[in-house]
């Protein structure tokens, strides 16, 4: 049977797990024909895969679809048929209201049903109307990913691997126990071959991903209860494997297995993100957290003693409902007492149908735009110290590619900052000890690498 040529072209918003789902998507599409397109003129079908985690989310994706409408019209009247999928948050959190909205769209899917979109595709191209599914199904979509997606998806030599999804801890602010559903991990067998399968595609650097990572468990090779400690011991044994990430972690879930994972398996990178949110007590009971300031330092110092040359990133929140002063300067204080290599910080604003949403104190805009810049200072300093730490140090630096410029290569330290260098392209997929001859704002510079082996 000959599959006729078609073009997929999607448009990804938001996180590393919603990198992942488009990559997904487009692997599942591919048995039907679909190839990616640069632009959405030039698509039979555009995924518009959503975030809600941004401020007004539905909005952006409102007037996104009205751009699409455009293109659709315009490719309708040359007699070209345009399918319009809406995915990811969003969609799962909007569903019908979508399609009445916006009546040309075909397709809306939530997270959990990605690997039915080949179904939905036929539907909405039979005319049979749209078609919607935000549902939670019982079985996991883990379970119907194609086999070789991975050869699919990897193409690099850094690579995402999703490991878990939802969350079932409902922090007062966030949608994602909404969107994404309870907590679910993918079985360790699985994660390990598509692991094998990225490695055989050349990946050389893999990070796992989940919306609550470390809650991630299973069972071993052995049959023995598993956690995220376990799964890095297996994943580093796949010989090929240089470096393994995992991200987002809730503090709640730092183990002891975890914790001495990263003391004794140098596979598993000195680099952590691990949100905290605020530095005060109140607001993290407020924030429905889990956990104290108190808590989180000694996590931090345990992750230190573990590996003493870790660094930090976090998650910061300023102008949560009832957050005063007092509370704001708890959180100056937690992040002077911890020093970030990276941070990222957000005005809090409401998220729809979330507990904060409609609560009482909220903080005026005023103050939390004057609180934001305090902080950003402060982690902007900080990030400038750590960086500028780093020159004079010879790091491990994995080359992933070409540099901007003609006889520069890059690549990414330990710690994620991206090092440029001159150097041959044949050091491409190797990890090298660089010199760090200066420091920007966001990236190394390292001293010209002689390379007098490479092939
Ligand atoms: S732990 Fe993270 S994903 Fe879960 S509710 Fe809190 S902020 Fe959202």
């Amino acid at each position: 049977m000959s599959i006729s040529k078609k073009r997929l072209h999607v448009i990804t918003w938001g996180c590393q797990m919603n990198v992942y789902d488009s990559a997904r998507m487009a692997d599942v599409l591919a048995p039907l024909g679909y190839a990616p397109a640069d632009a959405p003129a030039d698509a039979d079908m555009v995924i518009l895969n959503t975030c809600h985690i941004r401020d007004r989310a539905t909005e952006k994706v409102f007037s996104e679809l009205g751009r699409l409408r455009v293109v659709k019209a315009e490719r309708a009247a040359i007699g070209q048929n345009t399918i319009l999928a809406v995915a990811g948050c969003v969609a799962q959190a909007e569903g019908a209201e979508i399609l009445a909205r916006a009546p040309y769209v075909d397709i809306v899917l939530g997270p959990q049903t990605y690997h039915r979109l080949p179904e939905m595709v036929a539907q909405a191209s039979r005319a049979a109307g749209a078609v919607i599914d935000t549902d939670f199904p019982v079985e996991s979509k883990f379970d119907f990913l194609p086999d070789d997606a991975a050869a699919q998806t990897a193409g690099g030599l850094t690579a995402f691997l999703t490991i878990q999804e939802g969350c079932d801890k409902f922090c007062s602010f966030c949608v994602v126990p909404y969107t994404r559903g309870a907590e679910a991990s993918r079985p360790a067998a699985a994660v390990i071959a598509e692991a094998r399968r990225m490695v055989a595609g050349g990946a050389r650097e893999i990070t796992l991903l989940g919306q609550n990572v470390n809650a991630w468990h299973g069972v071993d090779a052995q049959g023995a209860p598993s956690t995220l400690g376990r799964l890095l011991r297996e994943l580093a044994a796949i010989p090929g494997l240089a470096r393994l990430r995992y991200t987002t972690s809730h503090p709640r879930d730092m183990d002891d297995d975890l914790l001495a994972a990263h003391a004794d398996v140098p596979a598993v990178m000195p680099f952590l993100h691990l949100p905290v949110q605020s530095g005060s007590d109140r607001m993290l009971a407020s924030m429905n957290r889990k956990h104290t300031a108190a808590d989180y330092l000694d996590i931090v110092a345990r992750l230190r003693k573990a590996r003493p040359d870790i660094a930090l990133s976090s998650d910061f929140i300023v102008g949560h409902p009832g957050e005063t002063e007092a509370d704001f300067e708890a959180t100056l204080v937690l992040i002077r007492a911890v020093g970030f290599a990276q941070a990222f910080s957000f005005k809090y604003s409401p998220r729809p149908g979330t507990p904060a949403a409609g609560a009482p104190m909220q903080v005026p805009e005023a103050e939390k735009d004057r609180r934001l810049q305090a902080l950003q200072a402060l982690l902007r300093d900080q990030q400038a110290a750590f960086n500028a730490a780093c020159v004079g140090r010879t790091l491990p630096v994995l080359i992933t590619g070409p540099g901007r410029y003609p006889g520069q290569i890059a690549g990414r330290s330990p710690y994620l900052q991206p090092v440029h260098l001159d150097g041959p392209l044949s050091l491409v997929g190797r990890e090298i000890p660089v010199r760090i001859a200066a420091a920007h704002t966001n990236s190394l510079a390292g001293e010209p690498f002689m390379d007098r082996v490479a092939a």
